[in-house]
């Protein structure tokens, strides 16, 4: 059994859609089991949704109502494309337009209360989902298959953490083998909504943005499937962003720890978390190409013995480095622990920390916008310090970006250090600072906004990762 899941692009409008009941058709045909189907959000939706909620909070009325005019049209014209029987088009157009009252009344509420929280947000923001796999689910029975749209506040239960909520594995299994398998026995797909959960008393949850990859491998982990694949607008995990590396190639086959870290790092193909339900269990995942189902993607599983240094090459932009530096540091114990227990505090993750020899200095990187909360954690940690001037200043510079060099080639060998560093040169390109993962899996580095397109580019062919290249 397989769990498909397709991403916004592929939903993108009714066109798109009739073509994920048709690869969804083949699929089964070939393989004679029924797979499970995972959507996104129509591209774009989330985003509006969002946008509606934050400016309802700040008095604004205007907006979720166009926004609303906005979506009931989008999926109108996506049901008026798919949806070929009238009775059945008609029911859901009806029911599209219940939950469009039910995102505006909700908006109305946000603008009555002036405040937006983190649980109303994950409300509003899981609605594209629900809408989309109707119109799928419809798609696919217009086409003569059996289908039925579920949502996944019934399958995936999570923690209460609105906006990056976890699973919660053992009540997810038992509900999503009690809610799929009867369907997957009656030879029904179930298309069900990607993103979304619910807590164990039902509230409405969010995974995190991008997530709909980690939904279908939390459920493709739940019934055991044989493998799980997921299906964007690119042929596969490639060398690098086709949008900065215009001759990024595609990679063959990849092994879960090398796209852990590409994704960890900005290789936005896959969510971060996506491969560590199936990693546990072996479940081998494909990425392929909606646009072009025939073409053969790329197989992510556990060992891939290969013999290339590079994998690929990452970034992840809106990033500040944070320092703490004074002569008093040095030799003195604990002075590390004590700024990553203080961040740790904060609840912000650190993206990579690199500490200089001479022990006058810690720095680290966080996304830009939890800068603020990370200094307040350090200051208050190290007030006394400060007023001792043992510790002189704690520093930022926003507008910096990681670049990732991420393969399990690179564990061992010499001079990949010097061959980044020298392709980033030879551009005029300089290095703020530098950390090696402990899988030594991953060389990051940290450079400035600007540098980072330009450094990619130049690290993707100085390892000749390139279509027409050939690795040395
Ligand atoms: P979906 O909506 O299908 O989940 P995403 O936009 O989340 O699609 O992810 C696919 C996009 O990821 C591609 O269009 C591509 O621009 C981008 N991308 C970034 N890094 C990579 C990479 N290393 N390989 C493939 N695609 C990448
Ligand atoms: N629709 C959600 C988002 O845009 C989830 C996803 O597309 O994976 O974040
Ligand atoms: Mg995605």
């Amino acid at each position: 059994m397989i769990v498909m899941k397709f991403g916004g692009t592929c939903v993108g409008n009714g066109e798109r859609i009739a073509s994920v009941g048709r690869i969804t058709a083949r699929v089964l045909e070939q393989t004679g089991s029924t797979p499970v189907v995972v959507v996104s959000a129509m591209n774009g939706v989330t985003d509006s949704l969002r946008r509606a909620a934050s400016t309802a909070a700040s008095g604004d009325r205007r907006t979720y109502r166009l926004i609303r005019g906005e979506l009931e049209q989008r999926h109108e014209q996506a049901i008026a494309h798919c949806v070929t029987d009238p009775e059945r088009a008609r029911a859901l157009g009806a029911e599209t337009h219940t939950l469009l009252d039910w995102f505006e009344d909700l908006c109305q509420s946000i603008w009555t209360l002036g405040e937006l929280t983190p649980r109303g947000l994950d409300a509003v923001l899981g609605l594209g989902e629900r809408l989309s796999t109707r119109l799928t689910a419809a798609a696919m029975i217009d086409q003569g298959s059996k289908a039925e749209a579920v949502e996944a506040t019934e399958v995936i239960v999570t923690d209460g953490n609105f906006g990056n909520a976890g699973p919660l594995m053992d009540k997810t299994r038992a509900r999503a083998r009690a809610r799929l398998l009867p369907l997957l026995e009656a030879g029904v797909v179930p298309v069900v909504t990607g993103f979304i959960g619910a807590t164990a008393d039902g509230v409405s949850t969010t995974l995190g943005r991008g997530s709909s990859d980690y939904s279908a491998t939390i459920i493709g982990h739940c019934l055991s499937a044989d493998e799980v694949w997921i299906w964007s607008d690119v042929d596969g995990v490639m060398t690098a962003d086709p949008r900065i590396v215009p001759d990024a190639r595609t990679l063959h086959t990849i092994s879960y720890a090398e796209v852990a870290e590409l994704s960890y790092f900005g290789a936005s193909v896959l969510h971060p978390k996506t491969i560590q339900p199936v990693a546990q269990r072996s479940i081998p995942v494909r990425v392929l190409n909606a646009f072009h189902p025939e073409r053969p993607g790329t197989l992510v599983c556990g060992e891939v013995s290969e013999d290339v240094l590079v994998k690929g090459i990452t970034a992840i932009r809106d990033l500040t480095i944070v320092t703490v530096e004074g002569r008093g540091m040095q030799g003195v114990p604990g002075v590390a622990g004590r700024v990553f227990s203080a961040v740790g505090r904060s609840g912000v993750s650190v993206l990579m920390i690199s500490q200089s020899s001479s022990e006058q200095s810690i720095c680290f990187v966080v996304r830009s916008v939890d800068t603020p909360v990370v200094v307040d954690a350090i200051e208050r940690e190290f007030e006394r310090e400060m007023l001792r001037s043992d510790i002189d200043r704690i520093g930022s510079q926003d507008e910096v970006a990681i670049i990732a060099a991420v393969g399990a080639g690179m564990k061992g060998k010499p001079g990949i250090a010097a061959r980044v560093f020298g392709a980033l040169a030879d551009q005029g390109i300089s290095v703020i600072s530098i950390a090696q993962g402990s899988s030594e899996y991953n060389l990051s580095l940290v450079v400035v906004h600007d540098d980072v397109d330009e450094g990619v580019r130049a690290i993707h062919r100085q390892f000749g990762l390139g279509r027409i290249q050939t690795q040395g």
